[in-house]
């Protein structure tokens, strides 16, 4: 059950050559403020808050810089070698803090002469480790942040990415990807979006109650509706669980499902340069057969799976570089190359699923420039990512119990819609939605 619930509506103006207008996430800050936001909330506190304090005079919050460890940070606070060697110990179970990544926040508390006598650390959302010196012994809790569930209705136009501009209104990078994985089922990104075009989610994410140094602000964000204008035509999709074992899926209003076997675009925010065909190779000279897509994109852009299946190589595939083959349902396979590197996990034998991240851009292998080197097989032939017809993998629609139940979520999901009005839209905004429609 929902007891929280903030209703953010958010309009953004971006244009042409306009750089996107932020609207500030410090929701306290805009209450009041007409021409931006609109807030209506009612804070409930559901989760107990366990807190323990050490006794301290100061606190301050330190973050590791590159090359630094912690043991090293902890020496200037007078910890002996000794002390730090039993602190990596007692924390093993929760963390290792020998491989804390480069700006971790560590929260550091001395008493009145400056010795340390506790540090605190996050271990994941909302959930912080203190451990506290008490003569010359480490004594370890767990702490939990009070957390709400926060209903978020988010709307906004395009403008020049889909990706920053849902950041700039305060939607979290989780959603975003989440609905440009679900949407690039159906929609080309590569080409189709343009300025105009207007985007909207409503989902729910367990949010901090306070900010804190040691944990992200939110997580476990759950997409309930994604609505994105695609040079007029509307793609509105709702989010559905047939029943407690299966996934849920997003369907278009009429119960169609929207997800597909294969993703065209198995990565975000990239640009195609170079499509299936022949062409002259770059590098060896001679014309041949390019048997896949190539997407130009920083190194390091994650790489997404392009549908559900069992990886069989992860390793380096000599003018690949560092390749990823998937096999898929139906005699298909895909094959993503000239990797950085391969995400946690990814290895031979690995199930996978539709959008997970299995490694990250580079230029490995023989490549002239940082892009992804993607193909798909059917039956051991490369096959065209683009023109692959989608359409003979979709699941069937959903149909009696289930297309009642799903018909009830739409229901509910409109009239969640319908309550949080959209008040205010810039002059400019409207312009480009009236031009659309
Ligand atoms: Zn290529």
């Amino acid at each position: 059950m929902i007891k929280n619930s903030i209703l953010i509506t958010a309009a953004l103006v971006v244009g042409g050559a306009c750089t996107s207008e932020k609207v500030s996430e410090t929701v306290s800050e805009r209450v009041g403020d007409p021409q931006r936001v609109v807030v209506e909330e009612v804070h409930t506190r559901p989760n107990e808050v366990v807190q323990h304090e050490p006794a301290q005079t100061a606190r301050e919050t330190i973050k590791l810089a590159a090359g630094e460890s912690l043991l090293g940070v902890l020496r200037r606070f007078g910890v002996s070698a000794a002390q730090g060697v039993a602190l990596v110990h007692n924390m093993k179970p929760w963390l290792d803090l020998n491989k804390l990544a480069t700006g971790k926040a560590i929260q550091v508390t001395q008493d009145e002469r400056g010795a340390l006598v506790a540090l605190s650390i996050g271990v994941r959302f909302a959930t912080i480790v203190t451990a506290t010196l008490e003569e010359g012994r480490w004594k370890i809790t767990e702490s939990t942040l009070e957390t709400e569930l926060v209903n978020k209705h988010v709307k906004g136009i395009v403008g020049r990415s889909l990706y920053s501009s849902a950041v700039d209104v305060g939607v979290e990078v989780e959603v975003i990807q989440k609905a440009i994985t679900v949407l690039s089922h159906r929609v080309d990104f590569q080409r189709a979006l343009q300025d105009t075009d207007v985007f909207e989610v409503l989902y729910q994410s367990t949010e901090l109650h306070e900010l804190n140094p040691l944990s992200k602000k939110s997580a476990n964000h759950d997409v309930a509706f994604i609505k994105l204008t695609v040079s007029g035509r509307e793609h509105v999709l709702y989010y559905y669980e047939e029943d407690l074992q299966s996934q849920g899926q997003f369907y278009y209003a009429d119960g169609r499902s929207v997800q597909n076997f294969l993703l065209k675009t198995p990565l975000n925010g990239a640009r195609l340069s170079s499509r299936f065909g022949h062409r002259k190779h770059p590098i060896l000279g001679y014309t041949r057969l390019h048997k896949g897509l190539d997407f130009g994109a920083a190194v390091g852009t994650p790489i997404f799976a392009a549908g559900d299946g069992k990886v069989i190589k992860a390793n380096w595939g000599g003018s690949f570089g560092n390749r990823v083959l998937i096999e898929h349902a139906n005699g298909y396979r895909s094959l993503y190359a000239h990797l950085q590197s391969f995400a946690k996990g990814i290895k031979s034998g690995q199930l996978v699923s539709q959008g997970d991240v299995i490694g990250y851009l580079g230029s490995t292998g023989l490549s002239q420039a940082p892009h992804l080197h993607y193909e798909l097989h059917k039956n051991g032939r490369a096959i065209n990512p683009l023109t692959l017809n989608t359409s003979n993998f979709d699941s069937e629609p959903l149909s009696g119990p289930n297309l009642t139940a799903f018909l009830q979520t739409v229901a509910r999901v409109e009239a969640q819609l319908k309550s949080s009005t959209i008040s205010y839209q810039s002059k400019l905004a409207l312009n480009h939605v009236l031009k659309e429609n």
